[in-house]
């Protein structure tokens, strides 16, 4: 009797392991620890009761043409932000406390996408010769960034993007930034297969998420695309101090450090800023947002 009780569970924890190493071929390897969080927490918190708006429904999901932005997101940025990423983020809710500004985003794109699900009117069918990233959908999150105000630079015992954050940075559009990983033996490269007209694609707990250049954003531009957590900015393919420019040649990995950043004037920076390019990287074999490595000391994400 008490022999039989012992067994129930530990088949159940079998069933579950395998459950696991099944998916593991499918997803990223920072995937596979947010499905582990997601089976270690039965429920999901905000870290923070200000987190309000309501919770996205595909089936009924539109754009709010005059926020850009998914209708019942929260979009907002306060005046004590610089003007960099005031004038720049959206589709999230941006403050500075102390010496860090937070981001807290549901993590919904402003761009239609397979992963909406066909019901929605975000829906929009894979570009030919694409394949669905199994069952997965866009699902609303309560993603709250904590990212320095003033960047350090850490250039010994750099900290690795594929350490198991829940991003590793967030979009001008409010969206999740992954690293240049994908489970073994997988690249990025196998993967990108499973990217939609925009470029991205959600995990199996629904956050959607670019490893590669969000389209809406920025195609082979010198746009700003987001901030890396670790404080420093990533722009499109191109380093110029004009926004939108195309005809420019693009950067070479050989200008940029191997975490795919260098040091000049942008945009919005008028003294020499370190900066992260959406450049050739290869242990994804594809462009990608950021390299195996951050350049500073990163903040954190929560979920
Ligand atoms: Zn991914
Ligand atoms: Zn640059």
């Amino acid at each position: 009797m008490e022999r039989k009780q012992f067994l129930a569970p530990t088949s159940l924890l079998v069933f579950f392991v395998l459950l696991l190493t099944n998916c593991k071929t499918k997803s990223d390897s920072d995937e596979d620890t947010l499905l582990l969080l997601a089976a270690a927490a039965s429920t999901r918190i905000c870290a923070n009761s200000s987190f309000t708006g309501t919770t996205v429904v595909n089936s009924t999901a539109t754009l709010n043409a005059s926020t850009d932005c998914i209708t019942g997101m929260t979009s907002s940025m306060s005046a004590d932000l610089p003007a960099w990423i005031r004038n720049n983020f959206k589709c999230a809710v941006g403050s500075v406390s102390g010496s860090n500004y937070v981001f807290r985003s549901q993590n919904i794109p402003n761009n239609k996408s397979f992963y909406f699900g066909s019901t929605s009117p975000m829906y929009e069918a894979l570009a030919g010769g694409q394949k669905s990233a199994g069952n997965n959908q866009i699902a609303s999150q309560c993603l709250v960034y904590t990212i320095p105000s003033s960047p350090s630079e850490k250039l010994t015992n750099k900290t690795g993007t594929q350490s198991g954050y829940a991003s590793v940075g967030i979009t001008v559009n409010g969206l999740a930034i992954f690293n240049n990983a994908a489970a073994a033996p997988d690249t990025l490269a196998t993967e990108a297969q499973t990217f939609d007209k925009f470029n991205g694609h959600p995990q199996s707990s629904g956050v959607y998420h670019h490893h590669s250049q969000p389209l809406n954003v920025s195609n082979n531009n010198s746009n700003l695309i987001g901030v890396l957590i670790d404080g420093f900015a990533v722009y499109g393919r191109d380093c110029t101090n004009a926004s939108n420019v195309t005809s420019t040649p693009t950067i070479a990995n050989t200008q940029l450090d191997s975490n795919h950043g260098h040091s000049t004037t942008t945009l919005h920076f008028a003294t020499p800023t370190y900066h992260y390019h959406y450049s050739d990287d290869p242990t994804a074999t594809i462009p990608t947002l950021i390299g195996s490595y951050f350049h500073g000391t990163p903040g954190t994400v929560s979920n």
